[in-house]
């Protein structure tokens, strides 16, 4: 089977398993997957699964190990698809399975990633992104692959039944801001590339939350952001509160959205260094200026003395 997407971010790998229907949250699919189908974790290998923050968060809380640990053992870096923000996304095994997957089915299953929750339903807008937010003109699109045959089952219900009972809108909730982080980079295109520092920033918070929150408590970020009180309380002990308050960081930092307030003083130093490197740079332009007129007027007084 060729590598696929089975994920939030589309299955544009293999565009012609989309059915050419929009479906809405009333319309109706037929569809089961147990362990009575013949494909039983069929999906589950040579395929890109790539982890939102929330999933690793859950997913590493209920394996109970430390986010580097986590990432250490089960995940492997890549660039989130069309984009050069660097994330993570399950490493598979040596013969191209998911780690977590046996005989008898997913052993996390209950904190499965939003990517297995999706399949085989997208989501239109997580394509298309957009100032709107995710809820506008919100649509749905079924994935049929050849192999998949819990679209042969008799189980029908409707897209709304489906999702709720996947549990797909608490990771829509939880992915929901990160994924609109994304999506606006996404629209940027490759023109304006992050920079180092940034990449390394994002990364961090999006997928280790134990450095994010010493990050803020042990270096100058509180110097620079001003946070309240009761946020601080909440983020020092709150994974959710930490996990909601890093996507406002991120779109603050990256796109410079007033979701976090910089201190006064921080923007009047900088302010203040903005101008004194211009004043330096006007300074060092006049010099040269002066330099080259002195050389001129040498250079012709020169000639002139030559023709006379
Ligand atoms: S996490 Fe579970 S459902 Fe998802 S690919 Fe792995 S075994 Fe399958
Ligand atoms: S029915 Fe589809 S989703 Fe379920 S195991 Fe088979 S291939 Fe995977």
């Amino acid at each position: 089977m060729a590598e696929q997407d089975k994920g939030m971010f589309g299955f544009d790998k293999n565009p012609s398993n989309i059915l050419p229907k929009k479906y809405t949250l009333n319309s109706k699919i037929k569809f089961k997957c147990h362990p009575g189908v013949s494909c039983f974790t069929a999906c589950c290998g040579n395929i890109n699964i790539i982890l939102t923050p929330f999933d690793i968060l859950r997913l590493r809380k209920y394996l109970n190990l430390p986010a580097a640990e986590f990432l250490l053992r089960f995940t492997t870096p890549m660039f989130i698809e069309k984009t050069d923000m660097p994330g993570v996304k399950i490493h598979l095994d040596e013969n191209g399975r998911c780690p977590f997957v046996t005989e008898a089915g997913c052993t996390i299953y209950p904190e499965r990633p939003s990517a297995c929750r999706y399949y085989p339903v997208g989501m239109a807008n997580f394509h298309e992104g957009g100032e709107e937010g995710i809820d506008s003109e919100r649509f749905f699109f079924l994935v049929k692959e050849s192999h998949c045959k819990g679209h042969e089952e008799d189980k029908e219900w409707t897209i709304r039944e489906w999702r709720e009972d996947q549990g797909v809108d608490l990771c829509d909730e939880m992915n929901r801001e990160w994924l609109e982080i994304v999506m606006r980079r996404k629209s940027f295109g490759f023109q304006a590339s992050l920079s180092e520092q940034a990449k390394k920033m994002f990364f961090m918070v999006s997928t280790d939350l134990d450095k994010f929150r010493e990050f803020i408590f042990t270096s100058s970020f509180l110097d620079i952001y001003e946070i309240g009180q009761e946020t601080l309380d909440k983020i020092k002990e709150d994974d959710i509160a930490l996990l909601r308050f890093s996507y406002k960081y991120l779109a603050s930092s990256l796109f410079g959205t007033k979701d976090l307030k910089i201190r006064d003083e921080k923007i009047k130093a900088k302010a203040a260094e903005l101008n004194e490197k211009r004043s330096h740079k006007e300074s060092e332009a006049v010099e040269i200026y002066e330099e080259l007129k002195a050389e001129r007027d040498r250079m012709a007084a020169e000639l002139k003395e030559k023709n006379k």
